[in-house]
């Protein structure tokens, strides 16, 4: 279809069969800028109208050939865009209301104002170009509109449907045609409790027309009797010369977008719920360690209202010792080691006391990864805290009074063992040492020297000088001899002077050469009194223990006994010397 241009000179067809009314016509209207083309008859004109578009048709009711009202019904007929504009000879007001109900566009009774002609003929011009660029625009409308994925529809300026796209059917299970065919189903199969919205919005595109891109999102229920959410646009539609079409609108099925955010709408109230009524502290941190959002419970736990908190550092109200642990903790979940971390931190509560808190927190991340900012759980746990805290200060003062009481057992012990005057093993533990000696180098078959050492006529001493010089004496006497020994060696005192030394894995010629030692550092010993200098001598014996393969091992008695008579030959033999006497 041929399609009016603005640069196009309109084709006015004047049909008359007075040739000097058609010539006058045609001079004037080409003089007014129209392109008149003559003819005379009916049947030319008929022709003329098949060859070529004709933008307007000027028709003469009466006819040589035929009557105007049956050029006109042929014109319709084949060229139904044309105007034609009637021109009567005689008043036939009958034949005038019949063409314009047959589509004229209007008609003028001879003799006519030619001005009052000119005039028509060009408003019949403008509606052949509107109706033309009307039908080019819904030609192209609808081919794109054919073939678009959402529900497109064209409503004329008097509200009715022209156009609806195939798209509805996917969306609606209503065909287009039925959608043309019955004004009333589009808002049929809006959902009840949407319906009035739309109502209200067909009432304010029928008072402003022109209103650009309006928008609305309701539900529909599909001939199947499904619910759909539908995003529904619409725009006023213009033609090229500025006539008003009418107005354009697209059906959008929005119904998945809308049920994911539902999903999203309900997972987050239900995220919100949770924060809100949970009975323990929760918090949103961002990324620089600051409050972005805190519950109820939170603020209850370090006396602090939601906005006293929100948008300021976690370590504002942290304590010194325990701050900077999100820049740390991020650090770590950037370095892909962990996204979740619990600690424990201690916090100052708004009246100054201190809150402990257990933290859980985790790093949330978008879809790519980036770290967002941290979820928190704090549980306050100070009550355990100060439960924990007291057992660990009752622990320490048991373990305290452990101590002490082990230092005191281990003291009495070394009381119990120790000869108080001269600090070595007394009689009694040298009995046990001495029994376990014999015993070990019995079972090891090794050899075992004893020493029995006497003061030398020890009596005088006392007599002479005091019984406190002689315990000096014996002090000193112990000294000499402990010097002497090796750390394996065991001293103990015996009797009143008497001492006896245990000298494992050591022979009896070993054991004399020590002898010898502690013999000659007693008589090289001088005590210092008021009644002047003393000094004194040992008489020692020596046996060593050797063991018959598998024999008892010997008693300590009859150990000491032995040592005892190698003692006594030692004083029988003049006394200050060392004396073995052969193993037993
Ligand atoms: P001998 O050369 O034959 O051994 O003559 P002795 O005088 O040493 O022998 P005796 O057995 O006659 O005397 C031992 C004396 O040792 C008697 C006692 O007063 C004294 N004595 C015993 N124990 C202690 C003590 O703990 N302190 C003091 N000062 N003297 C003691
Ligand atoms: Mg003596
Ligand atoms: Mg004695």
């Amino acid at each position: 279809m041929m399609i009016g241009t603005e640069n196009h000179i309109p084709q006015i067809l004047i049909v008359d069969d007075d040739p000097h009314l058609l010539l006058t016509l045609g001079e004037i209207l080409k003089v007014k800028g129209f392109e008149p083309l003559l003819v005379q008859t009916g049947g030319a004109a008929l022709t003329y109208i098949e060859q070529q578009p004709i933008d307007v048709v000027l028709i003469d009711l009466k006819l040589g050939d035929m009557s105007g009202l049956d050029v006109l019904r042929g014109i319709k007929a084949s060229s139904p865009e044309s105007e034609c504009i009637m021109l009567t000879g005689n008043a036939s007001q009958a034949s005038a209301i019949e063409s314009i109900q047959m589509g004229a566009f209007g008609y003028f009774q001879k003799p006519f104002d030619i001005d009052q002609v000119v005039l028509s003929v060009q408003r019949a011009v403008d509606k052949y170009r509107s109706t033309l660029a009307l039908r080019a625009s819904e030609e192209k409308y609808r081919m794109v509109a054919d073939f678009t994925y959402d529900w497109e529809g064209w409503r004329t300026p008097d509200g009715t449907y022209v156009y609806i796209s195939p798209s509805c059917e996917r969306i609606t299970g209503h065909s287009a045609e039925e959608f043309l065919s019955d004004p009333n189903l589009f808002l049929e199969i809006i959902h009840p409790n949407d319906r009035a919205m739309v109502i209200e919005h067909n009432d304010l595109v029928a008072r402003l027309p022109n209103e650009q891109d309006l928008q609305i999102a309701f539900r529909i229920i599909t001939a199947s009797g499904e619910t759909r959410w539908i995003e529904h646009s619409c725009t006023s539609v213009h033609g090229y010369g500025g006539q008003w079409l009418g107005r354009r609108e697209s059906n959008r099925d929005i119904t998945t977008r809308k049920q994911a955010e539902e999903t999203q709408r309900e997972s987050e109230e239900r995220f919100r719920l949770a924060f809100e009524y949970t009975h323990i502290g929760m918090c949103l941190v961002d990324l620089k360690g600051q409050f972005l959002k805190v519950n109820p419970q939170l603020c209850e736990m370090f006396g602090y209202s939601s906005a006293q908190l929100e948008g300021r550092l976690v370590d504002e109200i942290t304590h010194p010792d325990h701050q900077k642990a999100y820049p740390s903790f991020l650090q770590q979940s950037i370095s892909g080691d962990m996204s979740h971390t619990e600690f424990e931190a201690l916090y100052i509560h708004k009246n100054g006391s201190l809150v402990w808190g257990q933290v859980s927190s985790s790093l949330v991340q978008d879809a790519a990864g980036a770290p967002l900012y941290f979820i928190n759980h704090i549980q306050d746990v100070t009550a355990r805290k100060q439960t924990e805290r007291e057992l660990i200060i009752t622990k320490e003062s048991l373990e305290e009074a452990n101590r002490e009481l082990q230092t005191a057992l281990v003291r009495e012990q070394k009381l119990s063992h120790t000869d108080s005057l001269t600090g070595i093993n007394n009689r009694r533990y040298l009995f046990e040492l001495a029994e376990n000696q014999i015993a070990i180098a019995s079972r090891y078959q090794q050899p075992l020297a004893v020493m029995m050492f006497d003061i030398d006529h020890f009596k005088q001493v006392n007599d002479t000088f005091g019984h406190d010089v002689g315990d000096q004496m014996l002090r000193r006497v112990a000294q000499i001899a402990c010097a002497e020994l090796r750390s394996a060696d065991v001293i103990g005192r015996y009797g009143g002077e008497e001492f006896i030394v245990l000298m494992p894995m050591t022979n009896a010629q070993q054991a004399c050469l020590l002898g010898e030692r502690i013999r000659a550092g007693v008589a090289a010993l001088h005590v210092l009194s008021e009644k002047g200098d003393t000094s004194t001598t040992l008489s020692i014996g020596i046996v060593e223990i050797s063991h018959a393969p598998r024999s008892h091992s010997k008693s300590v008695e009859d150990v000491f006994r032995s040592a005892d008579k190698a003692m006594y030959s030692a004083k029988q033999a003049g006394r200050n010397r060392v004396v073995a006497i052969p193993s037993q």
